[in-house]
């Protein structure tokens, strides 16, 4: 077989992969949107069977031969798109194959109990019901590491790599300890300053008015009605059904600004997706780079947009106009600022834009002690409030707004948690670069123009899909490489506004 027979063998073998995948995804957004509650049990087989579908087609034979056959051929690689799509193959076939499946099916089934019993131990605040839990999940993970770890990685390196390519416990540790100091000073700042306007946080607006604001806003972005949809699910998130992007969003009476914010989250993740060349799809080119840079486009629209005093300028007419009296009194300029209110709290999931970061920072520290030191789980809930008292200043008072708020470890998710902050560092330094290049953003925010914000975004960040690696894509898009600066003065800027002297 000729070289580029191989290829294209590759390729379908990748296409009928994605089918596979976005047939899962299908069948999750319906799990988590409409299923009735008493129909999860056949669920859970077909997803598991899809899973185990797509593992076998990826580590099969057929699947190595391609890859053989166009590694070998110095001509077909010489282009640089068959370049990458080999290499990115070549990535996802080593990694289903590195792991056995003996392990592969112990993991699947810890996860299960394990989120379980973490939702069980969480209600009852009783973290022991989770502790043997945790301790089974670290030893598997370590497992897991052992199996795809490379020269020079660390355990906590190879399974951050499989969410971040090229991420190590090193380079982050260089990367958070300046920035961590600095946030630290801003909370600071903004503690001894005023506490904030969190007035218009506080409104009581019907669901229908707030659906009908969200949506006119997600419709400014440009999101593509035709291709995607907005439906209703406990926990936001965003997906890929095939040709389609389906959002998730929520609504709470009281709190219109946290319905508005995590739909244009969502959006930004949704604008990535539908931002891929369709030409591609299928195929890596035609993926996502990762998922750093998958959450720097959904953090890019909620904060550098959507928390701007420029954004506000342009959105209060139309909140005005959709969310009705309850808008009397209050101005652009006092819903930036209650949109804006730094306060340091418990959860990560609430937090605002200046501490974010430091909780991540906390499940990065405890997750190195996990899988490459010895904290066990016994140890981890006072591991756990020494260090919020250290980075947040505040004491925990209990397990369940302490160590068992978030799911990610009971799902096995370890080395994923500092995605959320290169989300947030990337999306600062695509904004700078945005503003250089087109000559000032704000203006173009308080302008509504948004399609010329987004055209930016796809052409410099969403067309590549997995062409290049994202310490990579990040110097192509933005001249430099990764830096915490642009992420800091965006910061510094914004509390120097909110709270000045
Ligand atoms: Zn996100």
């Amino acid at each position: 077989m000729s070289a580029l027979a191989a290829y294209d063998r590759l390729l379908t073998q990748s296409r009928e992969a994605f089918l596979l995948a976005t047939t899962s995804a299908l069948l999750a957004w319906d799990q988590e949107t409409n299923l009735p509650k008493g129909a999860g049990g056949v669920r859970a087989k077909q997803l598991a069977l899809l899973a185990q579908l797509q593992h076998e087609r990826m580590v099969s034979p057929r699947m190595a031969e391609s890859l053989a056959a166009c590694e070998s051929d110095a001509d077909l690689l010489a282009d640089a798109e068959r370049a990458a799509n080999v290499r990115e193959l070549r990535r996802d076939h080593d990694r289903a194959t590195k792991l056995p499946a003996s392990l592969v099916g112990e993991l699947a089934e810890t996860e299960s109990k394990a989120q379980h019993a973490w939702a069980a131990a969480r209600s009852a605040g009783d973290y022991r019901r989770f502790r043997p839990w945790l301790d089974r999940m670290i030893r598997l993970q370590r497992q897991k590491a052992d199996c795809l770890r490379q020269p020079g990685q660390s355990r906590w390196d190879a399974l951050a790599d499989l969410y971040e390519p090229g991420t190590t416990a090193a380079g982050l540790t260089a990367l958070f300890g300046r920035l961590r100091e600095r946030l630290t000073d801003l909370r600071q700042k903004a503690r001894d300053g005023a506490v904030g306007d969190a007035s218009f946080a506080r409104v009581e607006v019907d669901e229908a008015r707030q659906e009908q604001f969200v949506r006119a806003v997600v419709q400014s972005m440009g999101f593509d009605f035709q291709r995607g949809r907005i439906d209703r699910s406990a926990h936001p998130f965003c997906t890929t059904t095939g040709d389609d992007v389906r959002l998730t969003t929520r609504f709470r009476r009281d709190n219109v600004l946290d319905a508005l914010g995590s739909t244009m989250h969502e959006a930004g993740h949704g604008l990535y997706e539908q931002g891929l060349e369709p030409a591609h799809r299928g195929t890596p080119l035609g993926e996502t780079c990762s998922l750093g840079i998958h959450e720097s486009q959904s953090r890019f629209w909620e904060n550098h947009v959507g928390r701007s005093a420029a954004f506000w300028s342009w959105c209060w007419p139309l909140a005005q106009r959709t969310l009705g009296t309850v808008c009397n009194g209050h101005t652009a300029d006092s819903v930036f600022r209650s949109a804006n209110v730094v306060r340091p709290s418990l959860i990560r999931v609430e937090a605002d834009e200046v501490t974010y970061d430091l909780h991540v920072m906390v499940r990065f520290e405890l997750e190195r002690e996990m899988i490459d030191g010895d904290l066990g789980a016994p140890d981890l809930p006072s591991r756990w409030d020494r260090l919020y008292e250290s980075y947040l200043g505040i004491r925990v008072p209990d397990d369940r707004s302490g160590c068992l708020q978030d799911v990610h470890w009971s799902c096995g998710l370890f080395g994923y948690f500092p995605t959320y902050t290169l989300g947030n560092l990337y999306a600062a330094q695509l904004a700078a670069a945005m503003d250089r290049s087109l000559g000032g953003l704000a203006e173009l925010l308080r302008t509504g123009r948004f399609e010329v914000v987004r055209e930016w975004l796809r052409r410099n960040v969403h067309r590549h899909g997995r062409r290049h690696r994202p310490a990579e894509l990040c110097l192509l898009a933005t001249g430099s490489p990764l830096s915490a600066e642009p992420f800091l003065q965006h910061l510094e800027r914004k509390v120097a506004v909110l709270h000045p002297g």
